[in-house]
């Protein structure tokens, strides 16, 4: 059974019911059913504008959206999520500043395209994620920073003869691990086609995982991720403190490595450093080839910005991209956004990109990463996150479920604004300073000692600050 539109307006209706209607229209309804459908009833595709929103979304609505789709269909299905920004999904209305800036945000429409068809083509196996088409060994860039990361892949992804395993790959966040993964496996791919390659994160690896406990079917998930040829998992620091995962992770790569399969694992940093793993399979990942992506240097930088530039087939002067490079130097992810919206930005007024508009909108970028966060919007954002009534971040229940929620919010009132304890105490139901001043001591003790605890404030962090 395909699903078809009225399928997936009553799974809408069934997640508005679910999560109510702001987290609703934030997060699900900009989720369109795919217009092409795989084969087989146990995959559904589905279109989200951003990255950032799928991966939103896996994180907090999997279950949720799980639920709706067998409530309404009787089908349990995985739900596999095409980025495509809305201007190339359908004729949406929208203004043409978001048109131009959801174009800009992504690829060329022709690759647009291709991503689409990924389900139906790809050359990774079903139940993985889909692989970027952008994402090739042609368009890395190389320096000082990823060199050596970089011919690592490429005499991985060239030689089939498993002289290291497992490769492990880590470094910060984009800085291109993902971008790599992708590249070995489309070279696997290009070169060796009936190689298995298995491409998926940690978070879809443990959810498969909870999901065949839950319904019996361990054996099938131990045979498919058994019967790979290479098995990719991106960002392994997400199965930190997920005992049974890791355990079942740890007999996956044993069984791989002895009937000599390639493993590929990234992650943000080197095996030895990885928190809340267990010790063996912290020193199993670090037998094979550890390598790391450091943050390129200003060379590389503007090489980046060129490479990508000529891509969009943009016109980018040389004191341009210097001026760029040199101001974003914190990761490759946010250079390639502020190119998107300085191409999004000169595209819309037909303007040529010049160092004077540049200097210009750049100010206004800046005012973007780093633009006013209100209390309220603090409260607002960390009630939706952790599902609680905003009212909650005022009230004086000390539940710990709205509770720890609520010192979270004051430590980010803390950190992201500049208003004094005394003054937050008041936006939180009139609390005494002090109270402020412990709740956020508690929060950055916990943000040391509980990775998912710190993951949660980082993304918030990211969400209030930059516009997400
Ligand atoms: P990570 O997985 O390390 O967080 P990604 O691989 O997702 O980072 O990279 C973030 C973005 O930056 C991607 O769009 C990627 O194509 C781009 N990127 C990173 N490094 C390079 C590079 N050396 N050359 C070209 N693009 C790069
Ligand atoms: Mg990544």
């Amino acid at each position: 059974m395909r699903l078809t539109t009225e399928h997936w307006n009553a799974i809408h209706e069934h997640l508005k019911a679910e999560v109510g209607d702001s987290c609703f229209e934030s997060w699900l309804l900009p989720l369109k059913l795919a217009d092409e459908q795989p084969e087989g009833n146990t995959t559904v595709a589905v279109k989200v504008p951003t990255r950032f929103m799928r991966d939103w979304v896996i994180r907090h609505y999997t279950d949720v959206l799980r639920k709706a789709i067998v409530d309404v269909t009787g089908l349990d299905m995985t739900v596999d999520y095409i980025v495509t920004p809305p201007a190339a999904a359908s004729a949406q209305a929208a203004t043409p500043a978001a048109k131009a800036a959801a174009k800009a945000e992504t690829a060329p429409k022709v690759t647009t395209k291709k991503a689409e068809k990924a389900p139906v083509s790809s050359p990774v196996l079903e139940g993985g994620n889909i692989l970027d088409p952008r994402y090739t060994f042609d368009n890395f860039v190389t320096g000082k920073s990823n060199e050596f990361a970089y011919h690592a892949a490429k005499r991985i992804a060239e030689s089939d003869d498993i002289a290291y395993n497992p490769f492990f790959l880590h470094g910060g966040v984009g800085l291109g691990k993902t971008h790599l993964m992708h590249a070995i496996a489309w070279q696997i791919h290009a070169q060796t086609p009936k190689r298995r390659v298995m491409y998926t994160s940690s978070e879809k690896f443990v959810y498969q995982f909870v999901r065949a406990l839950k319904d019996k079917k361990t054996i099938d998930f131990k045979d498919a991720f058994r019967s790979v040829d290479v098995l990719m998992i991106d960002d392994i620091q997400f199965i930190a403190g997920k005992d049974a995962s890791q355990e079942e992770f740890f007999n996956t790569l044993n069984a791989l490595f002895d009937q000599r399969k390639q493993v590929i694992v990234t992650a943000d940093k080197s095996p030895l450093e990885l928190d809340g793993f267990e010790d063996r399979l912290r020193s199993r990942l670090g037998w094979g080839l550890t390598t790391e992506v450091h943050r390129p240097d200003l060379e590389t930088r503007v090489a980046i910005l060129e490479s990508k530039a000529q891509n969009m087939k943009i016109d980018l002067p040389r004191d341009v991209a210097l001026f760029l490079a040199d101001k974003i130097a914190s990761n490759v992810r946010e250079l390639e956004g502020a190119l998107n919206r300085l191409v999004a930005h000169t595209t819309l007024v037909h303007q040529p990109i010049t160092l004077a508009t540049t200097q210009e909108l750049l100010k206004d970028l800046f005012r973007v990463y780093n633009r006013a966060v209100t209390i309220d919007e603090i409260q607002m954002k960390v009630a939706e996150f952790y599902r609680i009534k905003l009212h909650e971040m005022h009230s004086s229940r000390r539940s710990r479920d709205v509770a720890r929620p609520r010192q979270i919010a004051m430590y980010l009132a803390k950190t992201l604004t500049s208003k004094s304890y005394p003054e937050i105490g008041k936006a939180f139901g009139g609390r005494d300073h002090t109270t402020v001043m412990h709740a956020v001591k508690h929060i950055e003790g916990l943000r040391d000692s509980d990775p998912s605890l710190k993951e949660d404030v980082k993304i918030l962090e990211n969400m209030l600050t930059t516009n997400a």
